[in-house]
């Protein structure tokens, strides 16, 4: 991490156009150790850097709330994996979610996001933001026309859009919003949790900013809490930054040093998750239980088309209707043994969630309620044929009651 000591590896732009994406993500960000050689990069827990004198600073380090190298590390790689100028890692997805919108809005103002979104990115912006006089506007992002409506509606700095939707499966037309945002003036942010950046590159679709729970398919392991935002435009990124900076909700180093881990995996973690999720989905869709499976890589579903467009395949998550309305939900829900029953998602293990009284409790009786007949399956990376065994004594018991 001293400056006399070059990398080994060309940085920036033409580093990123050149190589692919598993190149980047076991090499940005991740230099040798200078002293030692050590390949990986030593995790720095320090909170304070000593200085050559008074603000004599070695390679700009000065605290750790500001700046960390193991935290930098991570951050390099993934702007270099999402395409953008900055990233920067939080203690959580909501905590970048807050720095993002308290630095890039102002009392008065509105954002427009999806009437699909996270239930806690709602419960952010309606329960904490709302007191503070951000205004929110929900809408279906399928209809082009009332997001157009919505964000010349007031003065409306954000459109914000989830794509594939927490837990509704709905894909989203990045480059359609983007260019409704920039007619207006607004910024396009595009929630990139579900697809993670080896799916999905919204920045390339014309996005302006990407946020993440790196807690999911970044993380990937259920063992690390973290969030990022990655922005497009150095100066918006900065903006951002300071306020990181100043309120502090910055990741650890060694939640940092978990992530960065995690990513030099995820393009053959979401390559598996992707070939597992579409044997559920379609093992799912053959059977009589089932009334719908939302998962955008079957040819019926609404947004098939749009998502192999934008997407590199289709991913790991998968949510599931139940004829027998909540209680065959409920029953299918508590009877799976593969699948652990537990909030979150993108892990390796699978796991089972009941939205509507787990992760999305928080909008039951808003216009966000997810549907009590629906149970939502983060696909792991387990042997398919134990997971499509799970999933039959599952639905036998479901069917039981
Ligand atoms: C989990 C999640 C978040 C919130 O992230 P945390 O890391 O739990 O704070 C935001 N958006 C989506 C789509 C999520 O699934």
């Amino acid at each position: 991490m001293t400056d006399e000591v070059k990398s080994q590896r060309p940085e920036g732009e033409a580093a990123e156009a050149a190589e692919g994406f598993a190149t980047l993500a076991i090499h940005a960000g991740q230099e040798f150790e200078p002293v030692t050689g050590a390949v990986v990069p030593p995790v720095h827990f320090s909170s304070t850097y000593a200085q050559d004198g008074i603000g004599g600073l070695r390679s700009g380090y000065e605290y750790g709330r500001g700046t960390n190298p193991t935290r930098n590390s991570l951050q390099t790689q993934l702007a270099a994996l999402e395409g953008g100028a900055m990233a920067l890692s939080f203690g959580s997805g909501l905590a970048a979610e807050d720095a993002l919108l308290r630095a890039l809005m102002r009392p008065g103002q509105k954002v427009v996001l999806g009437n699909d979104a996270y239930g806690g990115t709602y419960r952010l912006i309606s329960k904490i933001l709302g007191p503070w006089g951000i205004e929110n506007q929900p809408v279906d992002m399928a209809d082009l026309d009332a997001v157009r409506a919505a964000v010349n509606s007031g003065d409306v700095p954000l459109l914000w859009v989830e794509t594939p939707s927490n837990p509704l499966m709905k894909v989203s037309d990045i480059a359609a919003l983007a260019e409704i945002a920039h007619e207006a003036g607004a910024l396009l942010v595009v929630d990139n949790t579900f697809a993670s950046p080896y799916l999905q590159k919204p920045l390339s679709l014309g996005a302006d900013i990407v946020v993440h729970s790196t807690t999911k398919y970044i993380g990937g392991h259920s063992d690390v809490v973290g969030g990022a935002v990655v922005a497009k435009d150095a100066e918006v990124g900065e903006k951002i930054q300071f306020l990181q900076f100043a309120a502090g909700g910055v990741s650890s180093p060694m939640d940092a040093f978990l992530t960065t881990r995690s990513l030099k995996t995820l393009a053959v973690r979401m390559e598996r998750h992707s070939d597992n999720a579409e044997r559920v989905a379609e093992y799912l869709s053959g059977r009589d239980e089932v009334s719908a499976v939302l998962y955008p890589g079957l040819p019926d579903h609404p947004g098939h088309d749009l998502a192999a467009r934008q997407m590199k395949r289709f991913g790991g998550m998968v949510s599931v209707r139940f004829k027998g309305g909540e209680a065959a939900a409920r029953r299918f829900t508590e009877a799976t043994r593969v699948f652990t029953l537990a909030e979150s998602l993108g892990g390796i293990e699978s796991l089972v969630n009941y939205p509507s009284e787990m992760t999305h409790a928080s909008v039951k009786g808003t216009e966000l309620e997810v549907p009590a007949d629906l149970v939502r399956l983060s696909v792991g990376i387990e042997d398919v044929e134990d997971i499509l065994a799970d999933l039959e004594q599952a639905l036998q018991a479901a069917a039981q009651g």
